[in-house]
């Protein structure tokens, strides 16, 4: 099977225009992932792109088969995930067009399945799978380096850190749910960052999210809140320095031999109880 060592999760403006780019289906235990894998290469790294949506954009955050996402993605042999999303802006600095690197996430989700690790006893009768992570430093401290330089280096001055709060969706937040965002201090808000982040955490993968602003959300301004409408149209204005922004973040993330961050040993020593591809 056709393999690659980094995957992104991102829609197909992403990948569409690569030269020999294969598709490749791929199942999994937990069934479908939201669309084929499309392999190609970037600065001589090879490369996984998976639509997180599926192609045409069918799948809403809610429906997203995120553990068969991360899973095929493991299964072609990729070990570090960039998980680039749109996000609305929670203070009034964080406008349209403000790329924001996380460092922390809150899970305000309601309804998603979130773990590998739900206690099944395998077939073989061997011990049920039960496995408590850390998740303190949900992303990877190397890809977040490498993804505020690349931001740098395009001059797309990135906002370094920040907390990422995830709603459930696919309804936009209420005025209040959003000024109580903002008040808590959180940064930005998205519906597709959790589980991302953390199944990835479970299969020993790097996860790095770059969070790109489309709007102010609802609390954080005093017009009539988010349209969707407005959502694509600021990341159809970005979304090609953003592809090159994150092409120079896949050139830069260490070599598999080299990869020595905490994600990469989050599963040192410990039984997984399932089997990982
Ligand atoms: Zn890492």
């Amino acid at each position: 099977m056709a393999n690659a060592e980094i995957g992104v999760i991102g829609g197909s403006g992403l990948y569409s225009f690569l030269e020999d780019v294969t598709e490749v289906r791929v199942d999994t235990p937990y069934g479908q992932p939201s669309d084929s894998l499309f392999l190609g290469e970037v600065g001589g790294r090879r490369v996984a792109f998976l639509p997180r949506h599926g192609r045409g954009h069918h799948l809403p955050p809610h429906r997203i088969n995120y553990r068969a996402n991360m899973w095929a993605l493991r299964s072609v042999g990729v070990r570090q995930v960039l998980g680039p999303c749109a996000v609305g802006g929670l203070r009034p600095e964080y406008g349209p067009g403000t790329l924001l690197v996380p460092d922390q996430m809150v899970d305000r989700t309601k309804a998603r399945t979130q773990t590998f690790y739900d206690g099944e006893t395998r077939a073989d009768g061997a011990e049920p799978n039960v496995l408590h992570l850390g998740f303190a430093d949900p992303y990877c401290p190397e890809g977040r380096r490498a993804a505020l330089a690349a931001a740098r280096a395009k001059s797309w001055e990135p906002v370094d850190g920040g907390t990422l709060v995830v709603i459930e969706g696919p309804r936009f937040s209420t005025r209040a749910e959003s000024r109580w965002h903002a008040a808590m201090g959180w940064s930005v808000v998205g519906m597709t960052g959790h589980p991302e982040a953390v199944l990835a955490r479970e299969l020993g993968l790097c996860y790095t999210t770059m969070t790109l602003v489309t709007d102010l959300d609802a609390g954080a301004e005093a017009g009539e809140g988010v349209s969707h409408g407005e959502v694509l149209e600021v990341f159809a204005a970005n979304v090609d320095r953003l592809r090159a922004v994150l092409f120079d973040v896949v050139a830069a993330l260490p070599a598999e031999a080299d990869r020595d961050c905490p994600c990469s040993h989050a599963l040192d020593g410990l039984k997984t109880g399932i089997e990982l591809p």
